[in-house]
């Protein structure tokens, strides 16, 4: 399983930008990233010039974070994403999308990716009615997701079900908050990734 064992908030430091990886405290002031919106470290002041083949991986870093995957998986996602047909960069980002913890985070049920992750790992959702407790299963269109009946009572479950109604449910998600279900309706589009992202850096990257 994915997991950055460090201060999470200095990843956002060093991409020069907001990922959101700590839940409800990125949108309040104490968000690091707010206070100290330079990279960490002793020279993390000064402005670095990056360019080239540094833009590129800084981006592929980014995306890596955001989704907490390391680089070995990554480079699996990559290498589906180049094999299937249409643009490797909108293949890659789909896929990372249709990982059950984003699923999970997307549909509201967690704060962040890594809360759901969690969450998953521990067994707090059924697939299509089977317990699934494996955050990088990839979801397709049609699959039910559900939280079992002993975790429905979970407190910070529920207020993240509450939170997340101003978050916004993407299109190709539904959630039945009642039911505790979401379904996954279609494919994302490229469009349903709002993060700013420059997919086209990562994909030259692995090209050279
Ligand atoms: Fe990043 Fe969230 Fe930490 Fe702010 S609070 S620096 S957005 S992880």
């Amino acid at each position: 399983m994915a997991r950055h064992a460090g201060a999470v908030c200095r990843l956002c430091r060093r991409e020069g930008m907001k990922l959101f990886l700590k839940g409800d405290r990125c949108f309040k002031e104490k968000c690091a990233f707010e206070r100290r919106g330079y990279a960490p470290g002793q020279h993390g002041r000064r402005r670095q010039k990056i360019q080239g083949y540094g833009i590129q991986l800084r981006e592929k870093q980014k995306v890596k974070r955001m989704y907490g995957v390391f680089e070995r998986q990554f480079r699996n996602y990559f290498a589906k994403a180049a094999s299937s047909k249409g643009i490797t960069g909108e293949n890659l980002l789909r896929l990372l999308e249709l990982r059950m913890d984003n699923v999970v985070y997307r549909l509201g049920f967690a704060s962040s990716r890594a809360m759901a992750r969690q969450l998953v790992a521990h067994g707090h959702f059924q697939v299509n009615g089977r317990r699934l407790d494996i955050p990088s299963a990839s979801l397709k269109p049609g699959t039910e997701i559900t939280l079992s009946e002993a975790s429905r009572k979970n407190e910070e479950i529920q207020v993240c079900l509450d939170t997340a109604q101003g978050r916004g449910i993407p299109p190709w998600l539904e959630l039945d908050q009642a039911a505790f279900k979401g379904t996954v309706k279609a494919l994302p589009t490229r469009e349903d990734v709002t993060m700013p992202i420059q997919e086209q850096l990562i994909v030259e990257l692995y090209s050279k």
